[in-house]
Order: structure tokens, then sequence, then C-alpha cells
């Protein structure tokens, strides 16, 4: 076991987001004593494994959190941290609308709960949402947008003005909507939590979990942790398993600019274009700044490099950038059917619970998620059980057998292969790109970094090995089936994937 953590923050990407500035990491005594049983494991140190772990904490439960990484290294530290009443699928879109409406916005005071009773300092301030229509099209959408708010009992209005340089023809205002600085507010979480007598495991990954009598043992790189539930708060349970099906990978892009004029819009702001853009003002490192995101794609099927490019083109469309301070992306999961899964586990041991498919909106679901995990734990009740039970996902059965045997197929299929030559492929690659070449009729994932060193990799997944994709943004490889992605080195940066990519010794000679 390690026995000190460094502090740092850290992400899942070359990009550095705003989030990171100035801040440390805590330095929490790492380490499990052999033959202890914990109430719980909680996987995943984001914005849901922290807030499960402090109500479960609070319930009085023994409880450990494990992150592969560091604190904060997933999307929590990528977000753009609005914080809102409404969200990606629509009131109007769902069968229980009241009902969502409540979970989103009772995720929202949640947080909001939390800030008040651990003295969080974390840039929280309310503010106004827009959301405006630009054609026909949009101006319907949002018409039904508005008539499913108010019959969830969510408060929202027609208004003419909105604080935007675009035209518009419609336009919608949620009051009371809010903002924060997403890694301030989980290391709040996270001193809250060890305050409590919780266990922050750091550099933990798990790698799975077997149940041989009741209780879970999870298997990790630093030795086994025991525990009578688990939850996966990964944002996307590890390994071969149902959701690989149901949530589809997305990156989403935000810049940090600075403007000429020095007037900053004191609202959210969001169009309603297919893919989306929004607007948003949050002070980092003592400057105002305009957060401008969004032209989300399916991870590894589009150029990240042109999505940033687009989106800066879009900001300078409408605003006098004097400089860009920041650019940045990140991931999230679209639910097949809109709702998020929070609840026990398709196909795994009892006790084994999890939290995916939150859409852009895991600030309010993945804090309902910690929510209602540690409820359900703790022997309480929560009236989102069923509208976000997992169990609603009939898998087939082959697919089952699949889960049972753990499908461990794509690693053993680059396991023999070692070593490639040089080729002209390779020779041709520039310092700082990456590409998946054919060498002898073999892919190889390879990297040349800035000072002209190759980096060979295989590009077979080893999750369920398709062929990775380069993005030369966050330079990382990402994997376009489930969404998977490693680093230069092949280490795995985001899940379902839990082993590293294979090295390859690439001869240069
Ligand atoms: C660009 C962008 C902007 C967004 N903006 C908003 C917004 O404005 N408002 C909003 O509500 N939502 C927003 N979202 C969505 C929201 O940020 C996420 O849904 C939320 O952060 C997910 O939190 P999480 O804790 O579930 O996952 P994460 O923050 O990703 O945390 C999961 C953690 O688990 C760890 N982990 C993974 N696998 C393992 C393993 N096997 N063992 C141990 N640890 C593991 C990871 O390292 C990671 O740190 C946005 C998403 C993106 C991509």
């Amino acid at each position: 076991m390690a026995t000190q953590n460094e502090p740092r923050i850290a992400r899942d990407g070359g990009q550095q987001s705003p989030w990171q500035i100035n801040l440390n990491g805590i330095s929490a005594p790492a380490g499990v004593a052999a033959g202890i049983v914990y109430d719980a494991l909680v996987v995943g140190g984001g914005i849901t494994g922290f807030t499960a772990a402090i109500g479960l904490a609070k319930a009085g439960k023994k409880v450990v959190l494990a992150e592969a990484h560091s604190v904060g290294f997933g999307t929590t530290g990528g977000t753009s941290a609005h914080i809102n009443t409404f969200a990606d699928t629509t009131y109007a879109q769902v069968d229980q609308p009241e009902l969502f409406a409540d979970a989103v916005t009772e995720g929202a005071g949640l947080i909001k709960t939390y800030i008040d009773e651990f003295k969080i300092d974390c840039d929280y301030e309310t503010r106004v949402g827009y959301l405006y229509a630009e054609t026909d099209k949009e101006a319907k959408q949002l018409d039904d947008i508005y008539e499913g708010a108010i019959k969830a009992g969510v408060a929202v209005e027609y208004v003419s003005e909105v604080p935007t340089p675009v035209d518009y023809t419609k336009a919608l205002l949620w009051p009371v909507q809010a903002q924060f600085q997403p890694l301030k507010y989980l290391l709040g979480l996270e001193k809250a939590f060890l305050s409590l007598e919780g266990v922050v495991l750091e550099n933990t990954l798990v790698s799975g979990v077997n149940t041989p009598s009741g209780i879970h043992i999870a298997e990790t790189n630093q030795g086994p942790v025991s525990a009578k539930a688990i939850i996966y708060a990964t944002h996307l349970p590890p390994n071969i398993n149902v959701f690989n099906f149901e949530c589809a990978p997305y990156r989403s892009y935000v810049m940090a600019v600075k403007l000429k004029s020095g007037k900053y819009p004191e609202a959210l702001i969001y169009d309603s274009q297919e893919p989306y853009h929004f607007v948003r003002t949050h002070v980092i490192d003592g400057q105002e700044l305009l957060l401008v995101g969004g032209l989300d794609h399916k991870t590894g099927h589009e150029d990240p490099e042109k999505a940033f490019a687009d989106l800066e083109k879009y900001i300078r469309k409408y605003y006098n950038v004097s400089s860009v301070k920041y650019r940045w992306s990140s991931q999230y999961y679209v639910p097949v059917d809109g709702l998020p899964y929070i609840g026990q586990m398709p196909l795994a041991a009892e006790g084994i619970y999890c939290a995916t498919g939150y859409n852009g909106n895991g600030m309010m679901l993945g804090s309902i998620a910690g929510k209602t995990l540690s409820d359900l734990i703790s022997g309480r009740e929560s009236k989102y059980e069923k509208l976000f039970s997992p169990a609603r996902i009939k898998p087939v059965d082959s697919f089952t057998e699949l889960v049972k045997e753990n499908a461990d197929v794509a690693y053993h299929f680059v396991a023999d292969r070692f070593g490639i030559k040089n080729s002209d492929s390779l020779k041709r690659l520039q310092p700082g790109t990456g590409k998946v070449v054919e060498v002898d009729g073999e892919k190889i994932a390879a990297y040349r970094d800035e000072a002209g060193k190759l980096h060979a990799l295989s590009p077979v997944c080893t999750h369920a090995a398709c062929i990775v994709k380069w993005n030369a943004s966050e330079k990382s490889w990402d994997c376009p089936c489930h969404g998977a992605r490693y680093d230069i080195a092949g280490k795995v940066l985001t899940g379902p994937a839990t082993k590293d990519l294979f090295k390859m010794d690439a001869d240069e000679s």
C-alpha cells in the first residue's frame, strides 16, 4: 500500500482545466489495514463518489473510497459546473416528469446544503438561466420544454430580453440556477469525509470484484479491499457490462476567454443548436473569464482539434476576445432512454451498486445518485429507486454469459506481440503527433514525443478489442466504441478499461 498521497490535482487529459489552478489535493494518510471489512467501498473520487461516501459516513458507516488516480481526476475536474433545475433530457420526454424534476432539484439543493453544512468556499453563486431559439424548429422545441417544465412543477417563463449578442427569436428564463468551482467543492467534501473518519485511497484502481461468501473483495493494484457493499461511482462501471450498450460516451469542449470589452454576462446562457453552445462567466485566479462550451460529439468519432477550432470561431464571431486562457475537454455518458442508471448493478452480486448515464447533468444527478445509493445501503428508502433502477435494462442471454465470463478477450488478443520494426509510416510521424499506422500488416498506435522519441502501443482497446483513435488535443488514445481512454504510455485514463494498452518496443535503427 502507498503510505502517503502526494498533494496534487491531476486530470484525465493533456489540457488543463481552470479548476485545477492553485489547488492542491489533500494529503490523506493512505493504507487499508489487512483484515478490515468496511461497510462500504466507494470506487471513484468524483462528485458521485464523495456525495455517496459522505452520506454513508454520516449514517455511521465505515467507508473507504478508492480512486484510480487522484481525487477529481475524472469528469468532475473537467466539467463546466452549471447547477440547473432543468436537464438535457427534458421534462416533456420522461414518463414521470415531477419525480425526475424532484431528483434534479434535490441534487442541486444537496450541493448547496453541503456547502453550508461543511462551510465549503467554492465560488457558489446563484444565476438566472436563459435558453433561446434561433429557428422555428428550435422555437417549437422551446415550447415543448416550457410545457414539460410547467407540468413538472419547475419554474420557467418566457422572456424577450437575453444578455447575448446572438440573434434569437424566442427565449426561456429559468430562475435560481447556480454555478460553482467543482474541485473546490470536491475537496471540501473530501475534507468533511476524512473528518467523519472516512478513508481515501488514491492511485488505487479497482479491476474487479469477487463475492465468495457474502462479503465483496475488490481486486486493486494496491491489494484486496473487503466491504459489505460496493458503489461503482466511476462515471461508467468498469469492464464489460450492460452499460456498454446503454450509455454512449461523448466528448464536450470548453474554452475560457478574456474579453476586450471587460463586460461579462451575469447569467447562464444556452442556445438550442445541435450540438449546442453555452456561455457563462467565472472569476478564475482573480480574472473574470467567459466560459464558452459545447460542440459535443461521440468519443473517437470526430476530430477534437476541429471541435476546438469551431468553438473558437464561434466565440470570436460573437465576442471581442483578447486572449484564450484555457481550453479543455472531458467526457460524459448519454443514457439510451434519457434517464440515469442508479442502483443495484445488473448481473453483479447483490450489494454492488452503480451510478451512470447522467448526460451533461452530473452535478445534480451525480449528487442525487450519491444520496440515493447511500440511503439504500443505509437501509433508508429512496423515492428515486424505481425511476432510476438499472433493472429496467433487460440484457439478452448471450450477453449475460459474456459478462459472467468477464470477457477478457482483448488482453489475450495482443499479449503475444512485443516488438515492431521501423517503417516509412513511423519515420513520417512528426514530433508531438500520434497516429494508428500499419507496420508489416499490423496496426500500431504510435506517438512521437516532442523530443523525437517514439512510443508504440497496441491500438487494441483492452476493454472490448476496438481500435483506439488519437486525440491530438488531450494527447490521449480514445476508444470510439465505449469511450475507454489511455495516455501516451498506454495507461488507462478513463474506464471502462481497467488494463493498460500493451506496450511495444519500437526498433528505430
Ligand atoms: C465538458 C463537460 C461539461 C459538463 N458540464 C456540466 C454542467 O455544467 N453541469 C452538470 O450538472 N454536469 C456537467 N457535466 C457532467 C458532469 O461533469 C459529470 O456527469 C460528473 O462530473 C460525473 O461525476 P462522477 O463523479 O460520476 O464521475 P467522475 O468525476 O468522472 O469521477 C469518476 C472517478 O472514478 C475514477 N475511476 C474510474 N474507474 C475506476 C476504477 N476502476 N477504480 C478506481 N477509480 C476509478 C476516475 O479516475 C474518476 O476520478 C459536464 C460534462 C462534461 C464532459
